[in-house]
């Protein structure tokens, strides 16, 4: 598996309507800039588009066929940037599938590109009303190419679109489906999540996640039930202490929904590579340290993945007792953790010391935040207003609020619960982490 990824709204917009206003067949390619190569087939960004006019298209006994001018301008501008092509034409019935012309004419098109292209993956996308069907091809040693399919081909934007995400028909669903609609059940269903943190947020996160019909997940986490994270490990009870919390994780979630797929590996490490987030559609953080937290930033930000990140504390050195939360969902591009000021350098350079200059810290009472306060209320509610926003991001059934903050005391005059959107700063253009992004 693999995906697609359309980072600006305005490049799908633009294919989309060239390929459904025609009577015949139109031709569109995109650009791509290769993010990662796994084992499991590429990850590919959008760089930019190039829409081919009716005048190169021509009808043939059998079907519609690029002009040689055209394929040798879009092979040509390929080249001369170093970038990959995704090519789409559009059939008219759903659902869209590769014909038997399309085959004949992608059997010789797709290794003739990718030798052409040095080496880059190509791929090609059926667009029929709502769908499209994408697959990629990329070399093998010996003159041969590999193919696969698509996993996700998503657009990020005001809202997370998912165009190749296979109908979910499931009675379980019946009641939430006239929520979120059809299509974002469908997204959900497709779209591939690293849930970095199986603790006391996380827990709450694995479970919801399995509800929804999150269907693929990679979950991260180092620890082991202990007896103080009773009190709020919503994925484990009395018999699992000892046992790793990404294990009571997937066992509950495989409860909820046997058909979920769930790898589990150990949590993040400064100097880490970590593949297994570089071929995912979205990661939630659930950490409880800015160790982690900046990795995951930098990560969200190198591997234009989305991410949704969610931290709950207290705050007892507070002149009253603070309690709450802050929750993030960043898009890469646009303003990250660092730009807004959010993480604690001290902290994460604590995090980037060998593991025993960091023993030595604690001694000296500089903690790394796992024995902080916390209880299970704060969160659930952290979590389950995360996941609100993460569903109306899925669905569009409204804007999302990119950063919320939980407050559980609110005032003096007016105590209580407050959950409100964050007023943020804009995008850093010096952001030591994201500037590097145009
Ligand atoms: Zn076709
Ligand atoms: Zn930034």
């Amino acid at each position: 598996m693999s995906a697609l990824k359309f980072m600006r709204p305005e490049h799908w917009a633009r294919i989309e309507q060239h390929l459904a206003n025609t009577r015949g067949e139109r031709f569109a390619f995109a650009l791509t800039k290769t993010l990662y190569d796994g084992e499991d087939g590429p990850v590919l960004e959008v760089i930019d588009i190039v829409l081919i006019d009716d005048a190169d298209t021509q009808p043939n006994h059998d079907g519609y066929y690029l002009s040689e001018n055209a394929l040798d301008r879009v092979h040509n501008q390929a080249r001369a940037t170093g970038h990959g092509l995704v090519e789409f034409h559009n059939h008219r019935a759903a659902p869209p599938a590769f014909s038997s012309v399309d085959e004949r004419a992608l059997a010789e098109m797709a290794p003739y590109a990718v030798d052409l292209l040095d080496g880059t993956p190509y791929a090609a996308a059926v667009w029929a009303p709502g769908t499209i069907r994408a697959d990629w091809w990329r070399p093998l040693p010996g003159a041969h190419v590999e193919r696969g399919q698509f996993r996700t081909v998503t657009v990020l934007g005001e809202h997370l679109k998912v165009l190749n995400a296979p109908p979910v028909t499931d009675e379980r669903f019946t009641r939430q489906i006239p929520l979120l609609g059809p299509e974002a059940q469908a997204a959900i269903g497709t779209l591939r999540v690293a849930l970095v943190g199986a603790g006391g947020t996380g827990s709450h996160a694995a479970l919801a996640l399995a509800y929804l019909g999150f269907r693929n997940l990679v979950v991260l986490d180092d620890d082991h039930v202990e007896t103080t994270n009773l009190n709020r490990l919503v994925t484990a009870d009395q018999a699992d202490l000892q046992a790793p919390k990404t294990i009571v994780a997937r066992r509950r979630m495989r409860a909820i929904d046997p058909r979920i797929n769930i790898r589990t590996l150990p949590g993040l490490t400064h100097s880490g590579t970590h593949p297994e987030l570089r071929d995912v559609d979205l990661i939630i953080g659930c950490v409880d340290h800015d160790g982690p937290r900046h990795r995951l930033n930098q990560f969200s930000i190198d591997t234009r993945t989305p991410l949704l990140d969610i931290a709950t504390g207290v705050d007892e050195s507070a002149a009253s007792v603070a309690l709450g939360g802050r929750i993030a969902l960043l898009l890469p591009g646009e303003a990250c953790l660092t730009c807004q000021d959010e993480l604690d350098s001290a902290e994460i350079s604590r995090w980037a010391k060998p593991e025993q200059a960091q023993a030595l810290d604690r001694a000296h009472g500089y903690g790394t935040g796992t024995a902080n306060p916390s209880v299970v209320y704060l969160n659930a509610l952290a979590v389950n207003a995360a996941l609100a926003e993460l569903g109306a991001w899925i669905s569009g059934a409204r804007t999302p609020a990119r950063w919320l903050d939980i407050d559980l005391v609110g005032t003096m005059k007016s105590p209580g619960t407050r959950i409100g959107p964050r007023r943020t700063v804009p995008r850093d253009p010096g952001c030591v982490d994201c500037a590097h992004l145009a």
